[in-house]
């Protein structure tokens, strides 16, 4: 019987860790850590992940900002507005809501963040310093995931670890990750993408199966061995007029027939999405005592 990794109850965990340490920096008067976000457009999904970085921030004790724009804003008057982050002494760490409107060059404004308060851990500065395993912001998502496996004890020295998907903001990153020389990583690691072929045949040869491609339900039953532990990290939004917000979550892997293969398995809803957030928050307080401890 499979069991969950359950992101939701450890998230909660790690946002009491987080509460605790802001209690002890403001009962010493200090000012808590700021965290602001930057949302250009009105897409829902964005619209939804960024309301839920600001509310997760408030219920740690963050004090947060949200720099909203509309979707044909200029590239150049973005930078600017990064710019003005970068020096702002008030605010410690800002994420850019991705994707971006396609007049913008998302790279251009990945490399105009600072990468003192780059707590996406998206430019290129975090990067090299997460593969130098220096220290470094580490993206949300992948240190999301390194988190959940840790704190459920997964073993993974020496195992399998097979990564579909190559994005630079959970693939690749976790794929390195995953290879690091220490205890909680330790693994092989195979990094598939859409040219991999026979894709089948390496999925089933994984013991940690880490899914970021963004495609609904792709990894089935037949792509799996047993006793898998298995990372979802996909999320889709599925119209559903039964639900009060008119859409249920589904991932990148088939749950009703994967799951009973897995030792552990991450749900959708309630997997990575929870963590991905309180990694935001632990990189933002990383930022503050970077500053002021
Ligand atoms: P991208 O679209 O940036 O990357 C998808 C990757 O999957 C690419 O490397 C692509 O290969 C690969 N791919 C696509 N089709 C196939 C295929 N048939 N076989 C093998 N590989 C394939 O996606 P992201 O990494 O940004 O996101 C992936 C999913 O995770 C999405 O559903 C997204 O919504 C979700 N997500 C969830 C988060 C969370 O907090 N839970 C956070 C971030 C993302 P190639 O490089 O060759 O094109």
């Amino acid at each position: 019987m499979f069991q969950i990794l359950d992101g939701k109850a450890t998230a909660t965990q790690i946002k009491d860790e987080i509460a605790n340490e802001v209690r002890r920096i403001t009962a010493d008067g200090k000012r808590p850590p700021h965290l602001a976000a930057v949302l250009v457009g009105d897409d829902g999904a964005s619209m939804t992940y960024v309301a839920n970085k600001e509310k997760a921030s408030h219920e740690v004790g963050f004090t947060s900002s949200v720099y909203r724009f509309p979707a044909n804003i200029k590239e150049e008057d973005l930078i600017q507005t990064i710019e003005f982050l970068n020096k702002d002494e008030e605010i410690d760490g800002f994420i850019v809501q991705l994707p971006l409107p396609k007049q913008i060059n998302e790279q251009h404004i990945i490399d105009a963040i600072s990468p003192n308060k780059d707590v996406d851990g998206f430019t290129p500065v975090n990067i090299g310093r997460m593969v130098l395993d220096e220290s470094a912001f580490i993206p949300a998502t992948p240190m999301g995931i390194c988190t959940l496996l840790e704190r459920y004890n997964i073993e993974t020295s020496g195992k399998h670890c097979v990564v579909v998907g190559r994005s630079n903001i959970v693939g690749t990153p976790v794929a390195n990750l995953m290879s690091r020389k220490n205890a909680h990583a330790n693994c092989t690691v195979t990094l598939c993408h859409s040219q991999t072929k026979n894709l089948s045949d390496i999925t089933r040869q994984a013991d940690i199966l880490i899914v970021a491609i963004g495609k609904p339900e792709f990894i089935t039953a037949d792509m799996v061995k047993d006793d898998v532990v298995v990372i979802d990290v996909g999320i889709h939004r599925i119209p559903d007029a039964s639900k009060k917000n008119g859409f249920h979550l589904i991932g990148d892997v088939k749950h009703s027939e994967v799951d009973n293969k897995c030792s552990w398995v991450t749900p959708v809803p309630g997997g990575v999405g929870p963590l991905t957030i309180v990694s935001l928050l632990q990189n933002t307080l990383k930022a503050y005592k970077n500053k002021f401890e």
